[in-house]
């Protein structure tokens, strides 16, 4: 084996590669530096590494990592993105790694690069020689943006894990569930006009009014039929939270804007919410043809439930010291499921440092994620 680098080094170095994902080309940045450290550092280690390139990304490559041979075994994935940063709110340098208060900080110590360094600590204690069933890593692209890094990895099918954990900041506890997001644009076009006489346009504040009636008639049938108490929410949310239409009091308003936020629970596919709320503007849509349009305005995600009593979501209740959780925001665990695989999500750091200016991780995760690691990797490969 060659030598590998210490865990502050091995941290410093990926905190110090950029690789923030933002949907503006001017912010979005490649990934390809964390991408080679890592394959670097788990070809080291012996394992076999593949750099592939994601579709639909500014280049940008998922990094799989296999060790061990046969069928099932353990997935360990993440990403290798972060969010931009915003710069005056930041105590400093977000790419230099700075410990302080026992804790490291960095842009991407807790969310979520700092968890590569920690399962290549605990692969240096393990005996690579055990193995019985193998190993994959995963360090996925654009998981901030468009999760087209999980998306393709789950498509492609390349490998059948028996179980998986992705290392989003969870404190250390399982995640089975989350809700899923979906934003929608939805532009009413009339035609303007003076406004003494209303008759001649058509105005689109008023068309607008009869859609917000119908999205308050669907809100109100996904919360009478949607329903998963493990939620402290446990239905399907829809908040309107952006209008604008018109610019005078004289003129008929001739275009009007609503933006609306759904949240899907486990079993409400964004595709099958895309179409209700699709059913529920049709009438108008007929009744004012080419006037409405409904689109996307931002990558959605789709919601995640694995089973909390499987024996992969018990083992790591025990090993975690945790009762298994379910959370508010996205991950890519609904991808990765598809593989076939029990997934859970779990990994060090707290979510409230996430997306936050002055990120860190806390010091006492390194050695409680390390030994974690440690057994849920010889709980699935090597025993
Ligand atoms: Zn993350």
């Amino acid at each position: 084996m060659k030598t590998l680098p210490e865990i502050k080094s091995s941290f410093s170095q990926l905190i110090a590669a950029p690789s923030i994902s933002a949907l503006e080309a001017e912010l979005d940045t490649s990934n390809m530096a964390v991408i080679e450290l890592l394959h670097t550092w788990f070809t080291d280690l012996g394992m076999q590494c593949q750099s592939v390139p994601v579709a639909n990304t500014r280049n940008k490559h998922n990094l799989v990592a296999s060790f061990g041979q046969g069928q099932g075994g353990l997935l360990l994935a993440g990403h290798t993105d972060t969010v931009p940063f915003d710069e005056g709110r930041w105590s400093q340098d977000p790419f230099v790694l700075t410990e302080k208060d026992n804790r490291w900080y960095g842009l991407g110590t807790c969310d979520m690069k700092g968890f590569f360094a920690l399962v290549l600590e605990a692969l240096k204690e393990l005996p690579m020689d055990k193995f019985k069933r193998p190993l994959h890593i995963l360090a996925s692209a654009d998981e901030e943006t468009t999760m087209n890094g999980a998306k393709a990895f789950a498509a492609a099918k390349s490998i059948a894990p028996d179980y998986a954990i992705i290392g989003e900041p969870t404190s250390l506890k399982p995640v089975y569930m989350h809700k899923g997001h979906l934003t929608q644009g939805i532009r009413v076009t009339g035609r303007s006009g003076h406004s003494s006489d209303p008759a001649k346009g058509l105005n689109a504040i008023e068309v607008m009014h009869l859609v917000t009636g119908q999205l308050l008639k669907l809100k109100q049938h996904l919360t009478n039929n949607y329903r998963e108490d493990a939620f402290s929410v446990p239905y399907p949310t829809m908040n309107f939270g952006h209008i604008h239409g018109g610019d005078a009091a004289n003129r008929i308003c001739g275009c009007c804007d609503l933006h609306i936020d759904l949240r899907p629970i486990p079993g409400l596919a964004l595709q099958d919410l895309e179409l209700m709320v699709a059913n529920y503007l049709e009438p108008i849509c007929s009744q004012y043809p080419g006037s409405i349009h409904v689109a996307p305005l931002y990558p959605g995600s789709e919601p995640f439930a694995d089973n909390k009593d499987g024996s992969w979501t018990q083992l790591v209740a025990e090993l975690s010291e945790s009762q298994p959780e379910v959370v508010n925001y996205a991950t890519e665990a609904p991808y990765i499921s598809q593989l076939g695989c029990q997934t859970l999500v779990l990994g060090p750091g707290s979510i409230e440092q996430a997306h936050q200016p002055d990120e860190f991780l806390d010091l006492d995760y390194i050695e409680r994620t390390k030994d974690l690691l440690k057994k849920l990797i010889y709980q699935a490969c090597i025993k």
